[in-house]
Formats: structure tokens, C-alpha cells, sequence
């Protein structure tokens, strides 16, 4: 059999982040009471009117610039027709002919190296209630129904489940630089449909493409993918391709295997028809632009500035990238003028070691980056150490007084070569054997002298100028 390429693309659900509903006035939470933020319109009533949530479709269009993305001349919706017990209207709104956002393309990060993932379309809908399945009851809470959701499509261009993954990652990224979804996946926040085909190396075409629905984990699309994989290729070498048919599977969790749901021989005619209920409106130049410029630089722009122009190493850049608060913070040091390494090594070491032991949040931590600058600047100019600076960094977040409250006569770092000198003396005076033994070849002695100097001054010492004098004295 010929080597087999595999080919995914990726129908990714984001749940935004807003006060009401996409349609509706009910509250965009149903995290609580099952059934408690429902309004007539979630549930169907008749004469009720669906009335678009203005923000949901800006942080939409946010997504489809983000994404390069050519956006529409009108807005509008349309109406996906289908019944279930989650879907009390009959049908889902959503955007079919003229999406928020089509023909998109991005760079993400691959194994270090750039990967470009082209974008069929991006979409506002809303969510559908949720069911919840018991032994012989399901249960549904409508106060998902009505859930402002984004679906983005990608055309298939992933190859492997590591490339299809970082996409995902790199999206949930994205998402929450532009501060539109938490884009949680433990809490449903993201679902995927994976779409998986296998086809000879050098075919012209791609292979039948069977689509696993609603998998709501980074590990489970992987799963899926690479079981696909596996189980598609393996019909193939045993000459049963044509049992690979268009169909819907489940990703099982607890047997890690993919599994049929339903075939789909035909495409579903879902009877699209523009949505009546909601009028077409223009794009405007005006509206489109004040949404451009809220658009903040993302991860990877900035990934590419802190190693490129800063010199931070891609490990260092990754961790400061992670969360944008984070980023926000190191930028804003950047401003101050602190040197990008120092900025680098306190938040990357102490500051985020700070944050993950506590639980709180670098814009709540009383060390703003004014006061990092007090504290790094005191070092700098040797009034204190830097071991002495670590210990007023945790006092400054716990007592919340300023750094100079710490800054006495007595904790100052000794600088002073002279009175130094005096100690060393003193202490060499009193280690005579030890001076013999280092003279004849036990170099490590060396850190016992500068340990009795740190003992003797109480740690206050300048490390460096201890050395040089000792250097000096034992030659
Ligand atoms: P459908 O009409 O069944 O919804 P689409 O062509 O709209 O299918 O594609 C849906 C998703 O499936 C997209 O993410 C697309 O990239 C992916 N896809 C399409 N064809 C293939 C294929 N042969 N192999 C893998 N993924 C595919
Ligand atoms: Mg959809």
C-alpha cells in the first residue's frame, strides 16, 4: 500500500462572553440554577422577536479581522431549520450566505516553526439548550439556549494532530487577548467537530472525510484524530476503504475510540432561508474601523517582538505571552525603562512563582511595575542585594508599603571596599590553617571565606566586591 497522508479540518464552537444573550435579553450564564435565565423568545414563545446583541457581533467581526478575514457589506442571518428537544424554535439562527468573516488565513507556531492555517469562514449563532442524559430521563436546561456562539471552519490543512492542536491553542489564545471568551474547554466553552480523511500520498483528491462531533477537550481532538487515523488506515490495508463512509461519529472519553452515530450519505437540506425576523443592517467603514483599533497585538506578534528585539530567549517570551495580563505587565515594564531581562527574569521567576502560590492576579499584586522598577533600580545601584531585593518583594505584595520603607541604614548592602577590607582581614587573621589548605589546592575553600564575610556582615555584604578583595588577598 502506498504511504497514506491524513487530512483534518477543524469546525471549532467558541461560547462569548456577554451580559445577555445573542437574541435575547436573558442572561448569557447557565453556569447556574438550570432553567433560571430564560427569556419568551429562548423558549419559543409565540410573538416574540429576536433583537441582535450589538456587541456579540462587533467581538465577531474582532475574530474575522483577527483572522484576516474579508467581512460583509450588510450583516444579516439565516435560519437553519431542524427539530430536537434542545431547539424549542425549530430552528437554529445563524449565518449561512454571508457570515461575519470569510477566506481568512493565519501564521501559528508549529514545533517552533510557522504554519499557515487558511480559514473558510467564521460565524456568529446561537447555542442550543443543554441535555443532560440520565439513566431512563435526560434532563434540559434552557439557559444555554440562546448562547452567543462563534463557529469558525477551517479549510483542511492540517496534516497532523500536533498541528490541529496548535491551532486550537493558539486560538483559545486568541480568543482571550481579544477578551471575548474565556474559552474555558473544562467548561464547555469550546466544542469541535473533527473532520478526518486518509488518501495515497501523490491522489489528486482527498479521501472520504468522516466527521466526529462536539469534541469538547484539546486531548480529545487529538485522540480523535489519531484514532481516525488509525482505524481509516487500517480499513484501507485490508482493502475495506469502502466501509470509510461519510459519516457522524462521537469521541468516547472512556474507551478512547471514536464511535458511529449516524451515517450521513447526503448532505442534511437544512431549508436555509434568510432570517425575516432580523433586518439586514450595513457594515459601516466607521464601525468597522473603532472595532479595528480595539483590537489589541496578539500572542504570537508579540512572542516574535520579545525575541527578536529584546533578546529573550522562546522560553522566556512563551511564559510572558501565556496569559496577556502577564504580557500586559512586561510591556508596561518595558515603558518604565526597566532593562527587558531584569523584567524578564522577576516575573518569569519570582512574580509568576508569587502568583501561582497564591492564587491571585498579577493586576491585583500591589507590585506594580513602578514599584518593580523602585525595587530593581535599588539594586542596581547597590543599595541593596539581590538576595535582600527578593525578600522586600514579598513584603512589599504582603504589607503593601513602598519599596524605600524597606531601604534602612540597616539592611543596606555594605559597599564600602574599605570596611570590607577590615572584615576580611579579621576573618583571615582567624583561619590560618584554612588559608594553608587553600594555598595547596582546596580552591572550594574559597566560598567558606566569602560564607564567613556574608555570616559576619549578616548577609549584607556586596557579594561582588567580597570576591574581588578576597581574590586579591588569597592570590
Ligand atoms: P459539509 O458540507 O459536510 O459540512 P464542508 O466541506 O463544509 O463539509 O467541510 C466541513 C469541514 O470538513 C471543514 O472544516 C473542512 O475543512 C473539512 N473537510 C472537508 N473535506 C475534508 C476532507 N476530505 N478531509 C478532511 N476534512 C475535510
Ligand atoms: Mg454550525
Amino acid at each position: 500500500m502506498k504511504k497514506q497522508i491524513a487530512t483534518i479540518g477543524l469546525e471549532m464552537h467558541c461560547e462569548l462572553k456577554s451580559n445577555s444573550k445573542v437574541f435575547s435579553s436573558a442572561k448569557n450564564s447557565y453556569s447556574e440554577t438550570p432553567n433560571s435565565n430564560i427569556a419568551p423568545l429562548d423558549m419559543a414563545f409565540p410573538g416574540t422577536l429576536p433583537v441582535v446583541n450589538k456587541k456579540c457581533v462587533a467581538d465577531a467581526l474582532k475574530v474575522s479581522i483577527a483572522l484576516h478575514c474579508k467581512q460583509p457589506e450588510y450583516i444579516y442571518f439565516d435560519r437553519k431549520n431542524y427539530y430536537y428537544p434542545d431547539l424549542p424554535k425549530g430552528y437554529q439562527i445563524t449565518q449561512m450566505t454571508d457570515p461575519v468573516g470569510v477566506n481568512g488565513k493565519i501564521e501559528i507556531e508549529v514545533n517552533g516553526k510557522l504554519f499557515p492555517v487558511y480559514i473558510h469562514d467564521v460565524h456568529l449563532e446561537e447555542d442550543s439548550a443543554s441535555l443532560d442524559h440520565f439513566f431512563d430521563t435526560s434532563n434540559i436546561d434552557y439557559n444555554r439556549s440562546g448562547v452567543p456562539l462563534l463557529e469558525l471552519v477551517t479549510e483542511p490543512c492540517f496534516h497532523t494532530a500536533e498541528e490541529a492542536v496548535a491551532f486550537l491553542e493558539h486560538m483559545i489564545r486568541i480568543y482571550r487577548y481579544l477578551g471575548i471568551s474565556d474559552a474555558d474547554t473544562k467548561k464547555g466553552q469550546i466544542r469541535c467537530d473533527v473532520n478526518v480523511s486518509i488518501a495515497d500520498e501523490d491522489a489528486n483528491e482527498l479521501g472520504t472525510k468522516v466527521e466526529t462531533k462536539n469534541v469538547n477537550s484539546i486531548g480529545g481532538v487529538a485522540g480523535t484524530i489519531n484514532y481516525e487515523i488509525k482505524r481509516q488506515t487500517k480499513l484501507k490495508e485490508e482493502g475495506r476503504y469502502s466501509e470509510v463512509e461519510q459519516e457522524t461519529r462521537r469521541w468516547d472519553e472512556e474507551t478512547l475510540a471514536t464511535i458511529h452515530m449516524r451515517s450521513k450519505v447526503d448532505a442534511i437540506d437544512y431549508k436555509y432561508f434568510v432570517e425575516p425576523n432580523i433586518p439586514k443592517f450595513k457594515l459601516s467603514k466607521e464601525w468597522l474601523d473603532e472595532i479595528k483599533s480595539s483590537i489589541p497585538r496578539l500572542h504570537l506578534e508579540r512572542k516574535q517582538d520579545y525575541t527578536e528585539n529584546y533578546g529573550l530567549s522562546s522560553y522566556d517570551a512563551e511564559v510572558l505571552i501565556k496569559e496577556k495580563e502577564v504580557s500586559d505587565y512586561f510591556e508596561e515594564c518595558l515603558n518604565l525603562g526597566i532593562d527587558a531581562k531584569s523584567a524578564s527574569n522577576w516575573i518569569t521567576t519570582q512574580i509568576l512563582g508569587y502568583i501561582n502560590k497564591t492564587g491571585m492576579k498579577i493586576n491585583d499584586l500591589y507590585l506594580t511595575p513602578k514599584r518593580l522598577k523602585d525595587l530593581i533600580d535599588e539594586t542596581n545601584k547597590g543599595t541593596i542585594s539581590s538576595k535582600q531585593a527578593k525578600e522586600i518583594f514579598a513584603k512589599v505584595i504582603e504589607e503593601e508599603k513602598e519599596i524605600k520603607d524597606y531601604i534602612s541604614k540597616d539592611n543596606a548592602q555594605i559597599n564600602d571596599k574599605e570596611g570590607l577590607t577590615k572584615i576580611i582581614d579579621k576573618i583571615l587573621a582567624n583561619n590560618p590553617s584554612q588559608i594553608e589548605e587553600y594555598k595547596n589546592g582546596r580552591t572550594n575553600l574559597f566560598d567558606y571565606f566569602v560564607g564567613q564575610v556574608m555570616k559576619e556582615t549578616r548577609g549584607k555584604a556586596n557579594p561582588v566586591i567580597t570576591k574581588e578583595i578576597l581574590t586579591e588577598k588569597l592570590k
